[in-house]
Parts: structure tokens; C-alpha cells; sequence
């Protein structure tokens, strides 16, 4: 039913019907639901997102996968993506800030990250993001309800206030464990810096290792307040 309109209601009711019936469920919704060319998956390289790309191929091969590069990327990161095109005949499709990061230096000084995160996430995040989901109808991501305060309540369908879509979040039930153990039974390339105490990873100067007993994402904008890129502020 590609085109349709949907009520925040019916979305409401799709996904408690979706509550209990696992990723794929979800997924297989999706693409039942929106055109090829309506729908991507957001990928971000991380342990959840590979998941999502070896369930998403095996029901929708062609189905359209994007990605944000801030140019600040760990090159394990592109590593692991050149592992999934070779692995699953995917090429997803990249999205990055039009200001260059010399510009940005330029205009902002060195190493804005350091001194306004917000400011540099919404710069080679925020805005190449928006420009990714302007021409779709919705978009599937992996946040889980356990990874933070502010994704506790995350639906597995649901209206998509900030970007103005339907949003989909196959993996809100499932813990770190569930992925992982997804990962390892259908062999699914990962990023190494996992393997390294990274459990969660975005740009390589604001994403630290983590130590035994501290928050999976303790690592993320260490020494700031910030826990979130605003990908998913609501
Ligand atoms: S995660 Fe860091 S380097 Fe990446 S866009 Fe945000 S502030 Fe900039």
C-alpha cells in the first residue's frame, strides 16, 4: 500500500501487533508496506545495524541502505561496510555534510567537536541526515529501549515527529545479548573496535573505549553531558 497516508492511531496499532513478534516481523512489515524507493534502513556500522542488514537483505535484497559519513569515521568502520557490500551485493548510499571539515574549522575553529558537539553533530549529522529521509515515506534504525532513558519508550512503528516519517525499530526489545547472539549464529561481519571494548561507535574523536562495569555508551562525547547524536531525540 505504497503512498498511504498513515494516522499516528493506525501506526499505534501496527506496532502492538508487531510488540511481540520479533524483528523480522517488523522488517517484513516495512517492506510490505513502502516502495523500494520510500524506505531505507539508517546504517551505522554498529553491532545492531549489521543485524539489521543481514535481516533486512534476506528479506528484500534490494532494499535501500544509507549511511552518514562526518568524515570522522573509524576506519574499521569503513572496513566492515566494505565487508558487508562484498558479503550481501549491497551498496548503501552516502550521505555527508556539504561543509568540509576544513571549512567548518574555518568558520568554527579546530576541532569543533571538542568544544561544541552539538553544534558539529548537527553540522555532519543532522543536516546530511535530513537530506537522506526528505525523499522517503519511512526508515528503519536499531535502537533498542535499553540502550538509553530516551529510547526506553521507542515503538516498534511509530510517527516520526522530528523528520516527519514513519520510523521503524525492529530491535526495541532485544538486548546487546540478543543482537550478539544474531550476529554469531548467521556469521554477520562486525566492526573489530567491538572485539576492542568499543560497544558503541560513531566518530572516532568522541567515542572512547569503554572500561569493565561502565555504561555501553559511557564512551560516547566523554566529558559532555551529551549521550545522544539527535538521530533519535524523539
Ligand atoms: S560524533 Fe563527534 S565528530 Fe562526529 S559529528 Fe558528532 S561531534 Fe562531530
Amino acid at each position: 500500500m505504497a503512498g498511504k497516508q498513515w494516522s499516528e492511531e493506525e501506526l499505534k496499532a501496527v506496532s502492538d501487533e508487531l510488540e511481540d513478534k520479533g524483528p523480522q516481523a517488523a522488517i517484513q512489515w516495512a517492506v510490505d508496506n513502502f516502495d523500494t524507493q520510500d524506505l531505507s534502513l539508517a546504517c551505522s556500522f554498529g553491532a545492531e545495524d549489521v543485524a539489521l542488514v543481514d535481516m533486512l537483505v534476506k528479506i528484500k535484497p534490494d532494499a535501500r541502505i544509507f549511511y552518514l559519513d562526518t568524515n570522522k569515521l573509524f576506519k574499521e568502520t569503513i572496513d566492515v561496510m566494505e565487508r558487508l557490500k562484498e558479503r550481501y551485493n549491497i551498496n548503501p548510499e552516502k550521505y555527508t555534510s556539504k561543509m568540509s571539515l576544513a571549512e567548518q574549522a574555518a568558520e568554527f575553529g579546530d576541532e569543533l567537536w571538542a568544544k561544541d558537539p552539538k553544534k558539529c553533530c548537527d553540522i555532519r549529522k543532522i543536516t546530511p541526515l535530513k537530506e537522506a529521509l526528505s525523499g522517503l515515506s519511512a526508515w528503519i534504525t536499531g535502537i533498542r529501549r535499553d540502550q538509553a532513558p530516551a529510547r526506553a519508550n521507542a515503538p516498534v512503528v511509530g510517527w516520526d515527529a522530528m523528520f516527519n516519517l514513519v520510523k521503524i525499530n525492529p530491535l526495541v526489545k532485544w538486548t546487546s545479548e540478543d543482537v550478539w547472539d544474531y550476529i554469531r549464529a548467521n556469521n554477520v561481519p562486525y566492526n573489530e573496535l567491538h572485539d576492542k571494548n568499543y560497544p558503541s561507535i560513531g566518530c572516532e574523536p568522541c567515542t572512547n573505549e569503554v572500561k569493565p562495569g561502565e555504561d555501553p555508551r559511557a564512551g560516547r562525547w566523554a566529558g559532555f553531558k551529551k549521550t545522544e547524536c539527535g538521530l533519535h531525540d524523539k
